[in-house]
């Protein structure tokens, strides 16, 4: 099975024609709630693409919450580890999108902002039949390090999309990385450098790689993907599709990479999963709503 530790969110839209000056009311024209949170998607993604998708975080006692574990519930995900905080609201993200397609994000925790190590103890109950482990970087780091602890002496595979991205990650949470997944300006954040061609490319991997990370996986959006490890190294194109939306498109390659590997597929097969799942998320609007399910997925491959 696979399993994702990580963050569970309610976004809240507003549409407005543009966005508001400090201390300015403006009426908007639409709105709208979607579950998100990297960790969900992921979760989402996971269960449309493979067999058992385990979903490990908090959502507050609220009404939020109640919809958040539903929605993950009818996506196929396994909720039963998902801890329902009483001392706090749901994580909430509150975007405000423009005329021009400009936003405005105040994320606000929330539950997810609790997740500690009495999370890592239901997770380690479910590592014995997992092959991998999903992480973001939406839940305190402290937690993370102890998930991805908790998997490597499980022997199960993690993988880390380190999004959003700090300036400097903990080196510790490096060594215990199976496989990290940026994108260029993750990766750009996270290196101190811009990642521009083949040379600062391949000068991030090594940066990668020194910090004991085992593989490299860099998303490269439009352009596709580049992956590179101790022994082998290559480009994959992005498969060809009708763009319209790049929401979750990140979220969608680790998913799918994940039911890859839960598979017993290598490395440049869960790659080629993960941008083919990621392309398909580009054609539709919206996070979860958007991510492919085994039917639409199999087109790319037909
Ligand atoms: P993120 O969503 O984390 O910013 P990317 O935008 O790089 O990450 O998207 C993740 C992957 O999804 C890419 O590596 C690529 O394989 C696929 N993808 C993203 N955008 C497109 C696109 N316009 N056309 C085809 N594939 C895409």
């Amino acid at each position: 099975s696979i399993i994702v530790f990580g963050s569970i969110n309610m976004d809240l839209v507003t549409r407005t024609p543009r966005l508001p000056v400090p201390g300015e009311t403006l009426l908007g024209y639409d709105f709208f709630t979607a579950p998100g949170g990297k960790g969900a998607n992921q979760a989402v993604g996971a269960a449309l693409l493979s067999k058992t998708s385990y979903m490990i975080g908090r959502v507050g006692n609220d009404s939020f919450g109640q919809e958040l574990l539903a929605s993950l519930k009818v996506a196929g995900v396994q909720t039963d580890s998902i801890l329902i905080d009483d001392t706090t609201s749901s994580g909430v993200a509150v975007i405000a999108v423009d005329d021009r397609s400009e936003n405005t994000i105040i994320v606000v925790p929330g539950a997810n902002g609790k997740v500690n190590h009495t999370d890592v103890e239901r997770l380690e109950k479910l590592l014995p039949n997992a092959s991998v482990l999903l992480l973001q970087l939406e839940v305190p780091i402290p937690a993370i390090i102890a998930a991805a602890e908790a998997a490597k002496k499980a022997k199960v595979k993690v993988i880390l999309d380190p999004a959003p991205a700090p300036e400097k990650l903990s080196d510790e949470l490096y060594s215990l990385t199976d496989i990290i997944t940026p994108n260029e300006t993750e990766a750009s954040r996270l290196v101190g450098f811009e990642i521009t061609n083949q040379e600062t490319m391949t000068k991030a991997v090594e940066f990668f790689i020194s910090k004991g990370v085992e593989t490299v996986v860099l998303k490269l959006g439009n352009k596709g993907v580049f992956c590179a490890n101790a022994s082998d190294s290559f480009m994959l194109p992005a498969f060809q599709v009708n763009a319209i939306d790049t929401v979750a498109a990140g979220d969608a390659f680790n998913a799918a990479m994940a039911a890859a590997f839960d598979s017993g597929l290598s490395l440049r097969e869960a790659i080629k999963w993960g941008a083919a799942a990621g392309a398909l998320t580009t054609t539709k609007k919206g996070a979860q709503p958007s991510l492919p399910n085994k039917e639409t997925f199999d087109t790319l491959f037909r």
